[in-house]
C-alpha cells in the first residue's frame, strides 16, 4: 500500500512509497483510512523536532472504515465507521497509568511517530481505542475529533471551565477555533480570540462563520484594555494559549484575573521562555499546562458533537490527496488555511475546501 513515510532521523526525510500492508493480530482491527489530518506535531515530526522512531508512517488524527477484526474482537465489525484515540503500548503498571492517566505512561508509543501512523491506505488499531463514529458526523469530520479531544481535555478536564467564565483564547488556528467553539458551550460569559494581521484574511473569517464575533487583531488592538474594560478591571477568568507565542504567553499573565487560569497549549518549539513569574506569583495566577487527550476527553467531544455545539466541518481548510503531502506540509509552515485533511489517492473525489 501507498503511505507517507518518515524514513531516517534528518530534517525532511519524508517520501510517499510502497510499504507492507499492515497484519493484524487477534486484538486488532485493520481500518481502510477515509481521511487523515495534519497535526502540529506532524510537521514538528518532518522537522526533525519531536520524538520519533523511523522508519515510521506519520498521522494520528484518522477516520476510516473497519476492513478485518482479530479474532478476540466482538464490539467491532467490518463496515463500522471510526476513529481512535492514540495512546497505545501504555504499561497499564506505572503510577499514571493506574491512575487513569495513561497518556502521560513513559512506555507510550503513538500511531504517527512511536508506530505506524494513519497516512497510508490503511493502519491496525487495538479494539480498545475505538470509537464508532456518529451517524451525523462525516469522515472528514471524524478525522477532527482527535484534536478536538485535546482541546476538550485542555478546557474541561485540566482547567475545569465555568459556567460564566470569561475566556480568552490567543491563535486562531484549528484548537483556537475548536477552544472557542468549546469554551461558548461550556457557558463562558465572554469568548474572545485574539490573532495577528496575517489571520484577517482567512482565520477570523472563519471565526466568524463559526459566530465567535469577538475577534481581536493584537497588532492594532489593545487586547489587554478591552479585557479589563469588559470586566470591570478585575481580567480573564481563563486564557488558554493556542499560539506558542511568547508575547501572547507574557499577555496571558497581565490579562487574568488574580486566580485566573492561564492554559499553556500551544507548543513555543523552544527550550524555555520568559515569563513574567513573579507577576504570576503576586496574582496567584493557575498555570496549567496541557496535552494530548484522555478517553473522557473523547466522550466530552462526541457529546459536544451530539448537542451540535461543535462545528468540526468550518475546520478543515484543504482536503488532498496524500501523494500531495508535501504541498500540504508547505501550506502548513507558510501558516496558510487551518486543518488540513489528507485522503489516500485511490479514495480522493477532488479537491474540496472551506472556501470563504
Ligand atoms: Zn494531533
Ligand atoms: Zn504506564
Amino acid at each position: 500500500m501507498k503511505a507517507i513515510v518518515k524514513e531516517k532521523k534528518a530534517k525532511g526525510a519524508v517520501v510517499y512509497k510502497d510499504v507492507p500492508f499492515p497484519e493484524i493480530n487477534d486484538d486488532e482491527v485493520l481500518i481502510k483510512i477515509k481521511a487523515a489530518g495534519i497535526c502540529g506535531t506532524d510537521i514538528h515530526i518532518y522537522n526533525d523536532e519531536f520524538p520519533y522512531w523511523p522508519p515510521v508512517i506519520l498521522g494520528h488524527e484518522f477516520s476510516g472504515v473497519i476492513e478485518k477484526t482479530g479474532k478476540n474482537i466482538k464490539r467491532f465489525k467490518p463496515g463500522d465507521r471510526v476513529t481512535s484515540e492514540p495512546q497505545q503500548k501504555v504499561c497499564g503498571i506505572c503510577r499514571y497509568c493506574r491512575q487513569g492517566l495513561i497518556h502521560l505512561c513513559s512506555s507510550k508509543r503513538s500511531p504517527g511517530w512511536g508506530m505506524d501512523g494513519a497516512m497510508a491506505e490503511y493502519i491496525k488499531i487495538p479494539d480498545g481505542l475505538l470509537h464508532l463514529l456518529p451517524p451525523n458526523i462525516s469522515f472528514l469530520e471524524g478525522a477532527v475529533i482527535e484534536p478536538a479531544s485535546t482541546v476538550t481535555h485542555a478546557l474541561i478536564e485540566r482547567a475545569s471551565i465555568r459556567f460564566g467564565d470569561f475566556v480568552v483564547i490567543a491563535g486562531p488556528g484549528p484548537a483556537g477555533l475548536i477552544a472557542a467553539q468549546v469554551a461558548r458551550a461550556c457557558g463562558a460569559s465572554d469568548v474572545v480570540l485574539s490573532g495577528i494581521s496575517e489571520d484577517l484574511s482567512y482565520r477570523f473569517k472563519v471565526a466568524g462563520q463559526l459566530g465567535i464575533k469577538n475577534v481581536f487583531n493584537v497588532d492594532r488592538q489593545d487586547l489587554s484594555e478591552y479585557v479589563m474594560n469588559a470586566t470591570g478591571g478585575y481580567g480573564a477568568d481563563i486564557f488558554m494559549d493556542c499560539s506558542g507565542s511568547e508575547a501572547a504567553i507574557n499577555q496571558a499573565i497581565d490579562i487574568c484575573a488574580k486566580n485566573g487560569k492561564i492554559i499553556a497549549f500551544g507548543l513555543t518549539g523552544k527550550k524555555s521562555v520568559g515569563i513574567g513569574w513573579d507577576e504570576a506569583i503576586t496574582k496567584e495566577l493557575n498555570i496549567i499546562p496541557s496535552m494530548s487527550s484522555t478517553y473522557n476527553s473523547w466522550i466530552y467531544t462526541f457529546g459536544l458533537l451530539k448537542a451540535g455545539k461543535l462545528d468540526l466541518k468550518k475546520i478543515i481548510s484543504n482536503i488532498m490527496p496524500m501523494s500531495e503531502y508535501m504541498r500540504a506540509f508547505n501550506m502548513i509552515m507558510e501558516k496558510k488555511g487551518l486543518k488540513f485533511i489528507l485522503v489516500p489517492d485511490s479514495e480522493y473525489q477532488g479537491q474540496r475546501t472551506n472556501q470563504i
